[in-house]
């Protein structure tokens, strides 16, 4: 599942790709990719003729502003991405969403499993959908190491399972959150509440260090390649993932066995020998 350093390396390219442009068409193959907006004939609509004035992102959303006060809310999913190309450029399979701007680029959003989706959101639509119900951005706004080992404070849930609680912190899914204990030598079983406050600043700088790290290569395209960079290159973080998917490699650090456990029904990857 594409994840912040993805939807971000994303975002960079469509920002640069669809600001200032203005959007002529709107089609949408799978009506499937419409179910979250409240009326599915308002999407089209509200989409026509606006133009894009900032493409920004929380967590794992795209969100475009567009001149009409409209949010477009673009959600990747578990094996979406975006296909940036010009406008008379062969439709490539599972092309659901296709909007054109009047520059000539398409953006598409390829997305087999329809898992994600699209929306264009009223300023009260966007404040009544579960976007509002996210955490702070764990890139752009991330929080101090005290307000960190705060959110988690009392909390009896895995460590693991708490980062990927996009409430308590946006962006980080399995990938990274396994990267990011193994950076923190914090196994990923352990109660929120348990952790100490020296451990939550190893923590917050272990987030930092991870999503900017994997942003300088592009975020990670695993094996099946259902994310790639909106030019069609691969995110090349794979060969530097520290733990996830690594079961029975030696860790990078100490030498130890990576070892793969399943925690609250997600494969969670670890080194027993140097987090603890
Ligand atoms: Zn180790």
């Amino acid at each position: 599942m594409p994840e912040l350093p993805e939807v971000e390396t994303t975002r960079r390219s469509v920002a640069a790709a669809l600001e200032g442009s203005r959007i002529s068409q709107v089609g949408v193959a799978r009506d499937r990719m419409l179910r979250r907006q409240p009326n599915p004939a308002d999407f089209v609509r509200r989409m026509r003729n606006q133009e894009v004035v900032g493409v920004g992102r929380h967590g794992k959303f795209l969100m475009a502003n567009l001149d009409n006060d409209i949010t477009w809310v673009t959600h990747l999913g578990m094996s979406g991405r975006i296909s940036l190309v010009p406008s008379d450029a062969p439709l490539v399979a599972h092309s659901n969403v296709v909007v054109t701007l009047d520059s000539g680029i398409d953006f598409r959003f390829v997305d087999p499993r329809t898992f994600g989706f699209v929306a264009a959101y009223t300023p009260d639509e966007l404040e009544e959908s579960s976007i509002s119900q996210l955490g702070r951005d764990a890139l752009t706004d991330l929080p101090r190491s005290r307000q960190l080992h705060g959110l988690l404070a009392g909390r009896s849930a895995p460590i693991k399972a708490l980062l990927l609680d996009q409430r308590i912190l946006a962006g980080l899914g399995n990938i990274y959150a396994d990267e990011t204990l193994h950076r923190a030598k914090i196994a990923p079983h352990r109660p929120g509440g348990a952790v100490a406050s020296t451990e939550a600043t190893a923590l917050r700088r272990a987030i930092k260090e991870t999503l900017d790290h994997a942003l300088r290569y592009g975020g990670t395209s695993l094996d099946d390649l259902a994310y790639l960079l909106p030019d069609g290159r691969t995110g090349d973080y794979v060969d530097r993932l520290r733990a996830y998917g690594r079961e029975g490699e030696r860790c990078r650090r100490c030498g130890g066995t990576i070892i793969r456990e399943v925690i609250r029904q997600r494969s969670s990857f670890w080194c027993p020998q140097c987090q603890q």
